[in-house]
């Protein structure tokens, strides 16, 4: 008997095999959930067609987060050919390139907003759709970084946008939480994915989270999955309105002793 034995997870953000939202999928459905994926654009589907149908998925479909109509005709398919939802998975995010680097104070307003929009108030609009097919509680997360709560350079746009997801977690928890659906944020530490590649000097970060980190050691994305399937689980039942880390406890260090990291190089 899997963990998730007849739930109907949604999930959204996964674009290729290197996705924090394909490390979700597998591990939902690895304990019993149905998986519907979701899909930014039209040219992504040679990519994620054949990763759904490794793990039997039957429904995958385009939608953009930014466009309402798209996002109605996801939750109606979704009631047509399930009935209910019992988890929705927002793994999404995205940023002008401008947004990604160089001073904060520089920061374009435009593609500040559009940040934000698609990163972070897509999680309202989806949760909103949701709420109807949960009838019996359900529930909601999404994806985090820590550059919400202290300065990672060059995460500018990203940083603020994880800012307002962070709260907009625990207001939608606040509305929702009566109707039993729950809604939490994972805070992942740093993985190598195409969203990632965006961010200026992403392979330094990725070197500095592996040496600081307590553990010394990256996550994966099947480290995210496994936290994932906990919140999506019973076992998480009386958790809503969090940020959880998954991250070898990087966000814990305020302070790394350098001379003992480049004497333990050596
Ligand atoms: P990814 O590029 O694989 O996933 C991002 C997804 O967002 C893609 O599938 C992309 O198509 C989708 N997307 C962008 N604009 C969209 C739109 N308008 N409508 C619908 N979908 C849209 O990269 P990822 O690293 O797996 O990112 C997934 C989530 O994890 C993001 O929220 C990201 O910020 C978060 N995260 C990533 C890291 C990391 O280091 N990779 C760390 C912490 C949190």
């Amino acid at each position: 008997m899997g963990l998730l034995d007849g739930k109907i997870a949604l999930i959204f953000g996964v674009a290729n095999k290197h996705s924090i939202g394909w490390g979700i999928a597998r591990a939902l459905h690895r304990e019993g959930a149905t998986i519907a994926l979701s899909y930014a654009m039209d040219r992504l589907e040679k990519r994620v067609r054949p990763l759904g149908e490794s793990i039997g998925c039957e429904f995958m479909m385009q939608a953009d987060v930014g466009k309402a109509a798209e996002m109605d005709a996801v939750f109606e398919a979704v009631a047509e050919k399930y009935g209910k939802l019992d988890v929705l998975a927002h793994s999404v995010a995205f940023a002008e390139r401008d947004a990604l680097g160089g001073r904060f104070v520089d920061l374009r307003r435009e593609s500040l907003l559009s940040a934000i929009d698609i990163s972070a108030v897509s999680l309202i609009e989806l949760a909103r759709r949701a709420e109807p097919l949960m009838p019996a509680g359900g529930s909601i997360m999404s994806l985090t970084y820590n550059a919400s709560r202290a300065v990672v350079p060059n995460y500018n746009a990203m940083a603020v946008a994880k800012a307002a997801l962070e709260a907009i977690t625990m207001y939608l928890a606040a509305d929702l939480g009566r109707g039993k659906i729950r809604v939490n944020a994972i805070s992942a530490g740093a993985i190598k994915t195409l969203s990632a590649g965006g961010i200026a000097g992403f392979r330094d970060l990725l070197k500095y989270a592996e040496v600081t980190a307590p553990m010394k050691e990256l996550v994966s994305q099947d480290d995210v999955g496994d936290l994932a399937l906990f919140l999506a689980s019973d076992l998480s039942r009386r958790i809503t309105g969090e940020v959880i880390y998954v991250d070898a406890g990087h966000n814990i260090m305020g302070y790394t002793d350098v001379e003992a990291l480049v004497n333990e190089a050596e």
